[in-house]
């Protein structure tokens, strides 16, 4: 056995079981759209570590712009000082948000601390307490943030009690109703089987009050919950009814902003302005950097020290967070985006039905580089089969979500069009093999 081995085996011994792995493979490099074991072998990352490395692993801007922070100063204490690079990184972002609006800032380290840092902004600022989720919405694992997520319950089983007055409402989706297939900016919402918009105001009746219900929170394109696009006049809706109710929304951006969807902010594709949007994962190229954003008079509701943290806004993140949206701008990293989504989508739509077996169909959704290939009368582990058969014969890395058997593509916004078309043969032939 080599010692790399023997490592391997003593990591797994002491690393907690609670943290569940998709491969057992161990990473040694990355560099754009692909990564390398230590055994050298080279692997097509379709997850960009559940959509994170968004400017592809260790783009080499963002690479120089840690070195050299790092070596500057690499920590300053956001509760003791400013520093520079998070001065800076609020006048990139301010620009980029979907309104002028949302124009201050409180940095976080992870999507589950920002997402929580929403929901005590909301309770404080609107003196009320409730907060209203969508079914199979993913806001994280700490206590807050697991009562809040219904995509799966292992996340919050056995680790009761949960937060209180979390209510859940459904989400415009159901893989029954088949005005839903494909073709979110086609479906009037009244046709949609789940009743959405009802079913809220019921919540709204029945459940939580809007005298005692802070906000709202969702994720415009849901992530984990199955890469579900809502219905094109689903959020104006959404956005309606928390102002008729005096209730604040929220935007988890965690997943879907930072151009996943080929906008900044997948907000951007309704003309929605959230309250507090909360933004995470692609911000820095992966480093731990997260961030909520609101208006300045709802902000500065809360009083001074009563937020902070020690590493919340770390000032290597901040430059690598700079560095990133540079990389947005100098490479058009948006138009990049949405080309290649225009080529998936193509080669998906029309490829994978023809290698269904009889009685099955799929469902290929998403927007930008956020795609969701939902399979439907196929066997239970299907979505699973393939992604083993694309990691163990075509060297090629793909998640899943939590429900239903759903394949999600999770490119690099960096992917290229070879790179691409690569992909899609690796897909193709890992749907053959899952198919048998
Ligand atoms: N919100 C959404 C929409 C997410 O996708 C995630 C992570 N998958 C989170 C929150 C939690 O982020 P983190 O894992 O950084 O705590």
């Amino acid at each position: 056995m080599s010692a790399l081995q023997k490592l391997a085996q003593f990591g797994q011994r002491h690393i907690a079981k609670g943290i569940g792995r998709s491969t057992e493979l161990v990473i040694e490099k990355g560099k754009g759209a692909y990564v390398f074991t230590t055994e050298g072998k080279k692997y097509l990352d379709f997850t960009s570590g559940i959509g994170v490395t968004n400017t592809g692993h260790c783009h080499p801007h963002v690479v120089k712009a840690v070195q050299e922070q790092a070596a500057t100063l690499t920590h300053g204490q956001c509760n003791i000082f400013y520093h520079k690079p998070m001065l800076e990184l609020i006048e990139k972002l301010q620009p980029k948000m979907p309104s002028k609006s949302l124009d201050t800032f409180f940095f976080w380290n992870s999507g589950s601390e920002a997402v929580e840092a929403a929901v005590k902004l909301a309770r404080h600022a609107t003196k009320k307490q409730n907060i209203i989720v969508f079914q199979g919405s993913y806001h994280g694992r700490t206590i807050g943030t697991m009562s809040m997520t219904t995509s799966k319950t292992i996340y919050g089983a056995g680790y009761g009690p949960l937060m209180s007055g979390v209510h859940v409402a459904p989400f415009p989706y159901c893989n029954q109703c088949a005005v839903h297939k494909s073709s979110p900016d086609t479906i009037n919402i009244n046709n949609c089987c789940n009743d959405p918009i009802r079913q809220l105001e019921l919540v709204f009746k029945q459940r939580s009050a809007p005298s005692d219900t802070a906000a709202v929170i969702i994720e415009p394109v849901q992530g984990e919950g199955g890469y579900v696009v809502p219905p094109k006049d689903f959020l104006a809706k959404l956005r309606e009814i928390c102002d008729k109710n005096n209730v604040l929304l929220i935007a988890d951006e965690v997943q879907s902003g930072f151009g996943r969807t080929g906008k900044m902010f997948a907000v951007e594709h309704w003309n929605v302005t959230p309250d507090i949007l909360v933004m995470a994962k692609g911000i820095a190229s992966g480093y731990p950097l997260s961030g909520i954003v609101s208006r300045k008079e709802l902000m500065d509701k809360q009083p001074a020290g009563s937020m902070g943290g020690t590493y919340g806004g770390n000032v290597v993140a901040c430059a690598a967070a700079n560095a990133t949206l540079e990389v947005f701008d100098n490479e058009k990293l948006l138009e990049n985006t949405n080309a290649r989504s225009e080529e998936l989508f193509a080669a998906l739509r029309s490829r994978i039905p023809k290698l269904l077996p009889k009685g099955a169909s799929v469902d290929i959704r998403g927007l930008g580089l956020m795609i969701g290939i939902e399979f439907s009368g196929v066997p239970a582990g299907f979505a699973t089969k393939i992604a083993n058969e694309a990691r163990d014969n075509h060297d090629m890395l793909l998640l899943t979500t939590s429900i239903y058997e759903t394949l999600r593509l999770i490119p690099p916004l960096t992917v290229t069009k070879e790179e691409t078309a690569d992909a899609i043969e690796r897909i193709m032939k890992s749907v053959e093999g899952a198919v048998g």
